[in-house]
C-alpha cells in the first residue's frame, strides 16, 4: 500500500510513523518543515517563551519566600529577559525538534519531500518542490492508495490590521523581535491571546489585553477564567472587556488599535490573536469531491474519513479540536483505519487540554457548563488551592481543584485544575475519567503529603455519596 501525507505537522508525521510501522510505502509532502506550525511557530515556541516567563516569575515568588537578591529591592529588579537570547533559544529549539522528527521519519523509511502539494484526484497528489527561499521548482506526481490531508491552519488576519512583521504581528512573527515590546496590545483573549499576553507580562512588557467578551478565555470554565483575569489585573495587565478591535495602524514608532466604539489604544506593538483559518484552499479538495464546511474545514468522521473514499484528514484543517495532541490522534486513527489495523474512533470527551498561563488551567471530560445545563446529571466540588498545605508552602494562592461526579454511578466524569503546573496535575483526573473510576476509588488512593494532588483525593472525598 502507498500512503501520501500532505502536511508534516503532528497530524501528518504521527500518521506517517504509524503507516511505516504497518508496512506501507509512505511519502510526506511538507512545505515549511517537519513538525509543522506546531513545532516551528505555534505550540513549541510559545511554550518555550512561557518557560522563560515562568522562570522570571519564580524569581519574584522566591522574594516572597524569603530569598534576597544582592543590590536589588526585589526579585523583579534582579532579573530581566534578554529577548535576543530568548528568541534565539526558541528558534534553535524549534529547528532541532523539527530535525529530530525528520530523522525519525527517515529512519523508518518515510520519504520526505519539501514541496507544496495538491490533490489531483483521490489517488494522486501533485507536488511542486520548494527551495529554502520558498521558490517553487520541479513538479512531481505521486500515486497513492491512501491520502491523508493534514495541512493545518494559519493565523486569521483582519483587512484593517494587516501584519507587517515589525509592529503589527501575528503570533508566528513574534520570535523575530529583537527587543521586548515596551507596551504590547494583544487583540483577542482566547487561549493564544491569554497565554502570550501573560508571557510578555512576565517578561516585563506593559500589556493591554483587548477582549471582545465579558471576560477573558470565553468558552473556558468560568471560575477558572475569573481566577486568571484577577491574576492578570493584579500583576498589572490592563484588561479591556467588551472591547472589540476594529483595526490597527502604525503611527510613528508605535501602533494604534481602534476599537469598534471609537476608543483608541496605543502601544509599541500589537499582537493579533483572533483565530485561525484552515489551509484548505486551492489544493484541489472540492475538485476531488472532498466536502468542506462553510468555514473551510474538511468534514471528517470519528475515524478521520472525508467524504471521498481513501482520502482522510487530520488536525487543524478539520476544525475538530485545535490541539497538537488531537491532530496526532486523528492522524494515527486515520492510518490504522485505512490500513485495516484495530482502531478506536476519536473520543473528544477524554481529551486533556491546558492553558499555559500562570497559574495554568487544565481540563478534562465534562465541564461545569454540561452540569449547569443538565447535559449530564452530575454534582461538582471545588476546593480552593489556598487550603492545600503544599500550595501554602509554595505561596501559590490562586487556583482550585474542581471535580464532577455523575449522580447514580458516582464516577468521576470531568475536572478542572487551576494551579502551577496544572498540565501535570490533570493526569490523575484524566485517568479517572477515562477508566470510569468512582469518587471512592479516587478518594481511597493514598496521595503524598504534602502535595497538590492531595486536593484531588480530598475533592473526591467531598463527593462521596451515602445514597
Ligand atoms: C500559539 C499557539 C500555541 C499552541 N499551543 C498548543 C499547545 O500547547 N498544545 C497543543 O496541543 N496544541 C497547541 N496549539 C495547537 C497546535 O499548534 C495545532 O493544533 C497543531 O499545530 C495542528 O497540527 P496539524 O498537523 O493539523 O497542522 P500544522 O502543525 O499546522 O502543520 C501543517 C503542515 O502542513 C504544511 N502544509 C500546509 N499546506 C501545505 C501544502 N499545500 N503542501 C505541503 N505542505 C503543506 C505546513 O507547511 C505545515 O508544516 C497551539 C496553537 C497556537 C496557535
Amino acid at each position: 500500500m502507498s500512503v501520501v501525507v500532505l502536511g508534516g505537522g503532528p497530524g501528518g508525521y504521527e500518521a506517517a510513523l504509524v503507516a511505516a510501522h504497518l508496512g506501507a510505502a509512505v511519502t510526506v509532502v511538507d512545505r515549511d518543515g517537519l513538525g509543522g506550525a506546531a513545532v516551528l511557530t505555534d505550540c513549541v515556541p510559545s511554550k518555550a517563551l512561557v518557560s522563560t516567563s515562568n522562570s522570571l516569575s519564580q524569581i519574584e515568588v522566591a522574594g516572597g519566600l524569603g530569598v534576597r537578591f544582592e543590590g536589588a529591592e526585589c526579585g523583579h529588579e534582579a532579573a530581566s529577559a534578554d529577548l535576543v537570547a530568548v528568541n534565539e533559544r526558541i528558534l534553535d529549539l524549534a529547528a532541532a525538534q523539527s530535525r529530530d522528527i525528520e530523522e525519525r521519519l527517515e529512519t523508518v523509511g518515510v520519504r520526505i519531500c519539501r514541496g507544496v502539494g495538491r490533490l489531483l484526484s483521490p489517488v494522486r497528489v501533485g507536488m511542486a518542490r520548494v527551495s529554502m527561499d520558498l521558490a517553487t521548482g520541479a513538479t512531481e506526481e505521486l500515486d497513492a492508495d491512501v491520502v491523508l490531508i493534514s495541512t493545518g491552519a494559519t493565523p486569521r488576519v483582519m483587512d484593517s490590521a494587516l501584519p507587517d512583521g515589525d509592529r503589527i504581528l501575528t503570533w508566528q512573527q513574534l520570535y523575530a523581535l529583537k527587543e521586548l515590546p515596551k507596551r504590547l496590545v494583544v487583540v483577542g483573549s482566547g487561549v493564544t491571546g491569554a497565554e502570550l499576553a501573560d508571557a510578555y507580562l512576565g517578561l516585563g512588557s506593559e500589556v493591554v489585553l483587548v477582549s471582545s467578551r465579558d471576560r477573558v478565555l470565553p468558552g473556558e470554565d468560568a471560575d477558572a477564567a475569573t481566577v486568571i483575569e484577577d491574576v492578570f489585573r493584579r500583576r498589572g495587565m490592563q484588561v479591556l472587556n467588551r472591547s472589540r478591535a476594529a483595526g490597527a495602524r502604525r503611527v510613528g514608532d508605535g501602533v494604534v488599535v481602534t476599537l469598534e466604539d471609537g476608543r483608541e489604544v496605543s502601544g509599541s506593538h500589537v499582537l493579533l490573536a483572533v483565530g485561525s483559518i484552515p489551509q484548505t484552499r486551492d489544493i484541489g479538495l472540492s475538485e476531488a469531491g472532498v466536502v468542506l464546511s462553510d468555514s473551510g474545514h474538511i468534514q471528517v468522521d470519528r475515524v478521520s474519513r472525508t467524504s471521498v473514499r481513501g482520502v482522510y484528514a487530520a488536525g487543524d484543517c478539520t476544525g475538530v479540536l485545535p490541539l497538537a495532541s488531537v491532530a496526532a490522534m486523528q492522524g494515527r486513527i486515520a492510518i490504522s483505519h485505512a490500513l485495516g489495523d484495530a482502531v478506536a474512533p476519536l473520543n473528544l470527551r477524554d481529551v486533556s487540554a491546558n492553558i499555559f498561563t500562570e497559574p495554568e488551567i487544565a481540563t478534562v471530560g465534562h465541564s461545569q457548563r454540561d452540569v449547569d445545563e443538565g447535559t449530564v446529571d452530575a454534582r461538582a466540588v471545588m476546593l480552593p488551592l489556598s487550603t492545600n498545605p503544599r500550595a501554602k508552602m509554595q505561596n501559590a494562592q490562586d487556583g482550585f481543584i474542581k471535580l464532577f461526579a455523575a449522580n447514580g454511578s458516582n464516577t468521576i466524569i470531568g475536572g478542572v485544575v487551576v494551579a502551577p503546573q496544572a498540565s501535570e496535575l490533570i493526569f490523575p483526573v484524566a485517568l479517572a475519567v477515562q477508566h470510569r473510576l468512582t469518587v471512592d476509588q479516587v478518594a481511597n488512593t493514598i496521595t503524598v503529603y504534602p502535595s497538590m494532588s492531595g486536593s484531588i483525593a480530598e475533592a473526591a472525598r467531598r463527593l462521596h455519596s451515602v445514597h
